[in-house]
């Protein structure tokens, strides 16, 4: 057995390599260990919304302009069938009719998309080019063992770890979650990018139908295509997956409706599976769970890497804020600071799943009085400045305490 005073992290996924890269630049070295090499992590298809604060975040640590980003500035919200439609973004009408600044958003975009596959990519030259992080692939964790004076990680190859801590980003339900374990999967997400003729740059749509939610994201460096993710139940989402294009396109057309100009091409799709969970107890004593190991949110607001960005900030804080006279490389103060973790994340994690879990429910209900309620909600949105900046922050930089 080979024993170290080094934090794991379990999972080299974007949140176990941020936590790693916030760890490192307070000093704290630690060793990652990930089941894939970085080449399958960049396979993957995709593209994910950054919020404002997100992008803060990650400009602060891979500097300015390392990530190719294609800007959000107006997300037009809209549910097909219905009354009533919302757009949060930098511009907004004036009673004359002109589009003038919107002071609640200022000139910043609100957000930015980046490919999954370009943000791991990053993420992993600066983790090579960090001598405090020590990055294991692919190496897979087969379980872990706690003890009052250390937890005990155990790999593939059978060698055995202490650590003070071990932090677990291993993405989805996994062995080290008591709840959560066996989530039946009733919904695929549909993934394509879709080719459209005169887009407005910085627009994204989300538009809810009773099927589910349908989103159009910006592609960096792809200005005439969009991404389209579509949340579908799983057998419709597979049968759009394997059906003719024209029959495809003309789906989508029916789906965006008259006002939206109909797309002409549909690029190679693929499915991801739909399993929002959520762990009561993200820390059992020197085990703490972030990112999707702590919760999976339905992609309907694109929040689960922005909430993810939120865990890694606030546990290293955690780990590093100690009061004073206290060094969180002594092992004995590692609890102590993974409990407050545990304490101060408890709202945001509360309410943004929430809030995600329960959009899609409430836009696809037929019943009249959940109808007018949600075209009064999306009109709310629009006219009411207060509401709307109490949402546009939400979404931005998630609930504060
Ligand atoms: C279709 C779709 C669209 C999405 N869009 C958005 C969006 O627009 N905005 C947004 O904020 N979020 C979005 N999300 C959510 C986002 O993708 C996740 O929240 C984010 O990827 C979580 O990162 P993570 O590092 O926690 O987990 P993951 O990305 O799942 O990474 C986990 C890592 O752990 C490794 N691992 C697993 N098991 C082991 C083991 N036993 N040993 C060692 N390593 C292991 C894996 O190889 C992987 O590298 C979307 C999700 C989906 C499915």
């Amino acid at each position: 057995m080979h024993t170290t005073s080094r934090i794991a992290i379990l999972g080299g996924g974007p949140v176990g390599m941020v936590t790693a890269l916030l760890l490192a630049r307070r000093g704290i070295a630690t060793t990652l260990y990930d089941a894939r090499p970085v080449d399958d992590l960049r396979r993957d298809r995709r593209l994910l919304a950054l919020s404002r604060g997100s992008l803060q975040i990650l400009d602060a640590l891979l500097g300015a302009g390392a990530l190719p980003v294609a800007p959000i500035r107006r997300v037009h919200v809209s549910s097909r069938g219905h009354a009533g439609a919302a757009r949060l973004g930098d511009l907004v009408g004036t009673p004359a009719g002109n589009a003038v600044r919107n002071p609640e958003i200022g000139a910043k975009p609100v957000g930015a998309t980046v490919w999954y596959a370009d943000l791991v990519a990053a993420l992993a030259r600066a983790i090579d080019a960090d001598p405090r992080i020590a990055a294991e692939r692919p190496r897979r964790v087969l379980g872990v063992q706690q003890h009052p004076e250390c937890i005990r990680v155990t790999l593939d190859d059978g060698a055995e770890v202490a650590c003070a801590l071990a932090i677990d980003a291993e993405g989805g339900p996994n062995r080290h979650r008591r709840e959560g374990d066996a989530v039946p999967v009733r919904s695929h997400a549909l993934l394509a990018d879709l080719t459209l003729e005169g887009l407005a740059p910085g627009d994204a749509f989300e538009r809810f139908t009773h099927e589910g939610p349908f989103a159009l994201l910006p592609i960096p460096g792809s200005p005439q295509q969009m991404s389209m993710i579509w949340c579908l139940p799983s057998t419709l989402a597979h049968t759009r997956q394997q059906a003719p294009e024209d029959r495809l396109l003309r789906d989508i057309a029916q789906t965006l409706g008259p006002r939206f100009r109909a797309p002409t091409a549909v690029g190679p799709r693929s499915v991801f599976p739909l399993r929002p969970t959520r762990v009561d107890r993200v820390c059992e004593h020197r085990l703490v769970h972030i990112g999707n190991s702590a919760q999976v949110l339905h992609p309907v607001a694109g929040q689960g890497f922005n909430l993810g960005l939120r865990d890694c900030v606030c546990l290293v804080d955690c780990l590093t804020d100690t009061p004073a006279g206290t060094d969180i490389r002594r092992t004995r103060d590692v609890p102590a600071a993974v409990a407050r973790y545990g304490t101060t994340r408890r709202l945001d994690r509360a309410v943004v799943p929430a809030l995600t879990g329960m959009l899609p429910e409430l836009f696809s209900s037929a019943p009249l009085p959940i109808a007018m309620a949600r075209s009064a909600a999306l009109g709310a949105l629009d006219l009411l400045p207060d509401v709307r900046r109490a949402f546009a922050r939400l979404l931005m930089f998630g609930v504060r305490v």
